[in-house]
């Protein structure tokens, strides 16, 4: 069953956060990207990944690709990979902002996309103007 995006107070995230010692932001990540992944489509690895030196910055570049191709939609991901990689306490205000959107319905969820990509063949969202996967650039929406 998939698990729909959840609103959550970003304050309150930052409180637990402190007062467990930083647990609470780990199960806040473990919960985000269940929801990015079951909800965008993408494909963020294992969590478990946080906790092994050098894999926890690709998994944060894993992490900031999802936010950058499928929720803020800037394909900007490097950027957000560094910004993400260096200044990292600010990612649970950043992310938890833009999903209440989702689960407010301010922005509504995309319909299950039929386009594929005509470089690669893999099914990419609708509006994408990158391709995710081979990075082909598209000249006009179709
Ligand atoms: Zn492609």
């Amino acid at each position: 069953m998939t698990q729909p995006i959840q609103e959550r107070n970003v304050v309150l995230v930052y409180v637990l956060g402190i007062c467990t010692l930083g647990i609470y932001f780990l199960y806040w990540y473990i919960k985000t990207k269940r929801e990015i992944n079951e909800n965008f489509g993408s494909s963020i690895p294992t969590c478990w990944l946080l906790i092994i030196p050098i894999a926890n910055l690709y998994w944060m570049y894993k992490y900031a690709e999802a936010y950058s191709l499928h929720i803020i939609k800037d394909d900007n991901k490097a950027l957000w990979a560094l910004l993400f990689i260096l200044v990292g306490i600010i990612v649970p205000a950043v992310v938890q902002l833009e999903l209440n959107k989702y689960a407010r319905n301010e922005i509504p969820m995309r319909q299950k996309s039929n386009r594929r990509c005509p470089n690669c063949g893999r099914v990419i969202p609708e509006d994408a103007n990158v391709c995710p996967y081979c990075g082909k650039h598209f000249e006009t929406f179709l």
